[in-house]
């Protein structure tokens, strides 16, 4: 049975300041920017639920303001990092 390994990413908008350049970088179009502005009148990236993520880190890698959190699905439980 070949392992498959799952990938959960998460955006922390807070931090987010919309250059869009994850979005650039995730081929397999994970990461999307969203149409509308936030509070702060800034159009935030995103996560598409339905585009499998590989795990490379190119948008963690690339973020110039390390809002990207990219987590093996094994390594969560409970919803929060089985490290914490
Ligand atoms: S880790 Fe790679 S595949 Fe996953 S969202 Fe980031 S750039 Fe896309
Ligand atoms: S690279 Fe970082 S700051 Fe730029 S849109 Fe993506 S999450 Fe936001």
């Amino acid at each position: 049975m070949s392992e498959e390994r799952r990938f959960e990413v998460r955006i922390l908008a807070e931090y987010c300041k919309g250059c869009a350049l994850c979005v650039e970088f995730c081929e397999p179009a994970r990461l999307y920017m969203h149409k509308q502005p936030d509070r702060r009148g800034i159009q935030t990236a995103g996560v598409r639920a339905e585009n499998p993520c590989t795990g490379c880190l190119r948008c963690a890698v690339i973020c110039p303001d390390a809002a990207i959190e990219v987590n093996r699905v094994e390594d969560i439980v409970g919803g929060r990092l089985a490290s914490e």
